[in-house]
Order: C-alpha cells, then structure tokens, then sequence
C-alpha cells in the first residue's frame, strides 16, 4: 500500500509474514502479548483478547473492510503510523509496551514512544516490531473506545477515543484514569490535563463532561476534505464524554453482576 502511493521507496523488500512467533497471542503471569503479525480478524476472533482487551477487540471490528481486516496486521498498523490508527488508542489507554528486536538485541518501549509523527516511528531501519504487551494487572480496568467516522464501513476515523480508569467504589471516584485520542494530532496522544483533572474526582456526569472539554483543549485537529477542526473538536468532547460514561456503565454491571454469581 505504501509503495503503491509512492510514500516509501524501498531497495529490498522482505517478506516476514511466515515467521511463526509473530502470529501468536500469548497471556502469560505478567502480561499479554500480541504478536505485531496478528491481523485484525485474529484479534477480533480471539476469545482471550475478547475477555481481556475488549476496547481493543471493538477497535479491530471498525477498521477497513472484511479484506482489510484479514490481511492487515496489528503491527503493521502501528507501524504505519497514521494519526488515525484504530488500533492505537486502545493500547495506549491501557499503558502498553512495544519489544522491538534489531542487530543490537531486544528493547522496550512504551507504546506512546513508538509514535514519532505521521508515518514515522522511533524504530531503527534494522528493527522489527515483534510484539505488544499488555499489562495482565491493567486488563480488568474498565475501558471503551470509540470511532467516528463518516460511514458506518470502511471509513477513517474523524476522531477515535479509548480510556481507562479504575473506580475506587467506597468513595466512587476515578484512579489513574487514561484519556487516549486518534486523529487529532500528528500522532495518537493522551489528553494528559483531562486525566490529572479526573484523578481522585467524584465520578458524575458533570465530571465526565468537564474531561471532555478538556481534552478538546489537548488535542490539535486539523481541517481537511473530511471534516473541520471545529467539528473535530466538537467530536473530542462528546466521544471522550461518552467513552468515559459507557467504560462507568459496563463497570457498574458487572460489578453488580459479580455480588449476584
Ligand atoms: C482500504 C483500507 C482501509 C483501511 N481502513 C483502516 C481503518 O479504518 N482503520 C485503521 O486503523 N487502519 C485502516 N487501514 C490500515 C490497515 O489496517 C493496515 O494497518 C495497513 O494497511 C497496514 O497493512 P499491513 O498490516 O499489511 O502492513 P504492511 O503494509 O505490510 O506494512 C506497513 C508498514 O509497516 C511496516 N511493518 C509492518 N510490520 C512490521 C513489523 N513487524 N516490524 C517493523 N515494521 C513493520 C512495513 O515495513 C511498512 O512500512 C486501512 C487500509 C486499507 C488498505
């Protein structure tokens, strides 16, 4: 695809879609591990990643058509590195880790410092991206992502949201919330001042409303042929609203569905 538009120019090409260790999902004590050549229907199929990364899951069912959803990979999705990545957001809320593995030995990053700007990424030209580890302990936080796009099918985001957070629920307030957002600047971003506004705060509407238009003021969308920043913006505040309020409300039932088992 990238050749094909003429955005990279590549001498030699190789092929790495038989390496086995790159198509597995493993959960192991610590953490789970996708590897960067997983597609997108795999992760949507995946019953483990269903139970444990369901905003991830929900991100992989938006993305391109059946056809881009079989063929494209998780890792060549971050790698591409396009502000509206879909697979970012939710990976980034849950403060996921990237190895990456070159001629120098193996490294870790965190997710955010994999992304450089459009298209660009912090990997040296002799690395590969192997796998995305998220933390075992982050994946019972409740989470949501959402998309808006111009279509209900193979459409970009104009905005993509995911969060996190967990709910002290003796006082009923958020702990180490997370505001990620695609598709408003060069790169996917955490709205870092809406979540230091959350931390410790009384989960209400009024709360959750409040981070929203924060978070507008984080963010740096632009206006092109699909939308204008204006709208964009409008979009960050209501999908951060929403997100936050769907992550509460399916908290609120499985809390109440866990006293009942
Ligand atoms: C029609 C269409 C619609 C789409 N719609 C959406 C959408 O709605 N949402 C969305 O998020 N995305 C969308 N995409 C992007 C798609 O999901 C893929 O992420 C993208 O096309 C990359 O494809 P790929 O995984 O085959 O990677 P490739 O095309 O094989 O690789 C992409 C880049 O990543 C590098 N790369 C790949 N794997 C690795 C690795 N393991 N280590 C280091 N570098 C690596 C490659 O060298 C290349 O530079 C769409 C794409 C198409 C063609």
């Amino acid at each position: 695809m990238e050749i094909k538009s003429g955005v990279r120019h590549p001498n030699t090409i190789i092929d790495i879609s038989r390496i086995q260790d790159l198509k597995k999902i493993v959960s192991t004590d610590l953490v789970v591990s996708i590897g960067s050549m997983v597609t997108h229907a795999e992760i949507m199929h995946s019953s483990l990643l269903r139970d444990m990364l369901p905003s991830l899951v929900e991100a992989a069912h938006t993305i391109g058509t059946v056809q881009t959803r079989n063929m494209g990979t998780i890792g060549g999705n971050l790698m591409t590195c396009v502000p509206s990545m879909d697979s970012g957001p939710s990976l980034m809320a849950l403060d996921a880790m990237v190895n990456i593995r070159g001629l120098n030995g193996q490294r870790q990053l965190p997710i955010a410092d994999l992304f450089l700007g459009p298209r660009n990424t912090s990997l040296k030209p002799d690395e590969l991206l192997i796998d995305v580890c998220i933390p075992k302990s982050n994946l019972s936080k409740p989470t949501a992502f959402l998309k808006f796009g111009l279509r209900k099918g193979q459409a970009l985001a104009l905005v993509n949201v995911a969060v996190s957070f967990w709910v002290d629920w003796s006082k009923n307030i958020f702990l180490e919330p997370r505001i990620s957002l695609g598709a408003v600047a060069p790169t996917v971003i955490r709205a870092t001042i809406a979540e230091k506004y959350l931390e410790g705060r009384q989960i209400t509407s009024d709360t959750i409303a409040e981070a929203g238009r924060i978070a507008v003021t984080e963010a740096n969308p632009i206006t092109d042929f699909r939308a204008s920043a204006k709208y964009r913006s409008h979009l960050i505040s209501v999908l951060t609203r929403r997100a936050l309020s769907k992550a509460y409300d399916q908290a609120t039932l499985k809390r109440a569905g866990d006293k009942c088992a």
